[in-house]
Parts: C-alpha cells; sequence; structure tokens
C-alpha cells in the first residue's frame, strides 16, 4: 500500500471506532496508535519537484546533468521527454507573490494610519452648534454621500437643500459652521 492509501484505511478505522454504540480505553488506545501511524505515512509523503504533487513514490532521477526528486508520472514524462523539467519559475513566483502581498499589507496598514476619528468630530460639532448628535451624523452623510466634492459654498448649498428636502429644521448660520467643521475634518 502506498502511504495515501495506508492513511485513508487508518482514517476509516478511526471512522469505524467513533461510531461505536460504545466505546472504551481500548479504543482510545487504537485511535492513538491509528493517529500516530497516520502522522508518520505523512511525514513519508514526498513532494514531486516537477509537479508538486505529494506521492511516496517521489524518485530521485539525474537526466542530463539535472536531478530532481519526481513522482511517478513526472519520472515517465522525463524518460519520455529525455529531460527533467523542473518548474524554474516556482521560486521566483512565490517572491512575486510574498512582495505582491507584503506590498498590501503595507498599503492597508497605512490607511487607517490617518482616519476620521468620527466621534471626536462629531463630540465638537455638537459642542460647536448644539445640534444633535444624529443631525451632525446626518449632515455629515450628506457631505460623504457627495459623488464629486465640492467647494465649501457650494456644499453649504447643497447639504442646505437636503436638508430642506428632508424637512430638518436645522438653522442656515448653524448649518453652515457644522458642514465647515465636518468639511475641515
Ligand atoms: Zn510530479
Amino acid at each position: 500500500m502506498t502511504s495515501l492509501q495506508e492513511i485513508a484505511t487508518a482514517a476509516q478505522e478511526i471512522i469505524q471506532i467513533c461510531e461505536q454504540k460504545k466505546t472504551n480505553k481500548t479504543d482510545k488506545e487504537k485511535l492513538l496508535k491509528l493517529q500516530a501511524a497516520i502522522n508518520s505515512h505523512i511525514e513519508d509523503l514526498t513532494e514531486c519537484e516537477a509537479c508538486g504533487s505529494i506521492a511516496d513514490l517521489v524518485v530521485t532521477m539525474t537526466i542530463e546533468r539535472v536531478t530532481a526528486k519526481l513522482c511517478k508520472d513526472c519520472g515517465i514524462n522525463a524518460i519520455e521527454a529525455g529531460k527533467i523539467k523542473k518548474p524554474t519559475t516556482r521560486r521566483r513566483s512565490t517572491r512575486t507573490v510574498q512582495k505582491k502581498a507584503s506590498t498590501t499589507k503595507k498599503k492597508s496598514t497605512r490607511k487607517p494610519a490617518s482616519p476620521r476619528n468620527t466621534d471626536e468630530l462629531y463630540a465638537e460639532v455638537e459642542k460647536q452648534t448644539s445640534l444633535k448628535k444624529t443631525e451632525v451624523k446626518r449632515l455629515d452623510k450628506i457631505i460623504q454621500d457627495i459623488a464629486s466634492p465640492m467647494n465649501l459654498e457650494n456644499t453649504i448649498l447643497y447639504v442646505q437643500r437636503e436638508v430642506d428636502l428632508a424637512k430638518l429644521k436645522i438653522e442656515q448660520d448653524v448649518l453652515k459652521t457644522a458642514v465647515t467643521l465636518l468639511m475641515a475634518a
């Protein structure tokens, strides 16, 4: 039996034990033994240097001064082709992936470095305008939802209109202050 078959057989035995109506101390010992067997069979598995599949039938082959550990299929292919095809891009590609991953990581960690502290901002606006927090939030949302940012004056006009449409009662001066503060953040 190959290692993979051994693992499968052991796994089946484990299932059988687990599905028994009653289990006892001996079963626990059996499970431990099976687990150990599975572990050692997994360790026996070797990665084929050509295709990356794990198999226990990996052979070391040298053709035209290229030596590689190959699985059965790749070994046959190599003999037929008269040369060993090692995936030369493998190492390079992993490095590219790692590089990419690290840059993405950097980017994502940099982004929240300067977040709008909305809690503080809203509190400040509340303090200066005597608006309720829900109103401040509402105004901020209107501003944030503007698809293409405008200058302060137009933003105030825009928010004013939205506020009127929503029938919110916010005095113009208060609204102006609030929008100015929210936009400055
Ligand atoms: Zn292979």
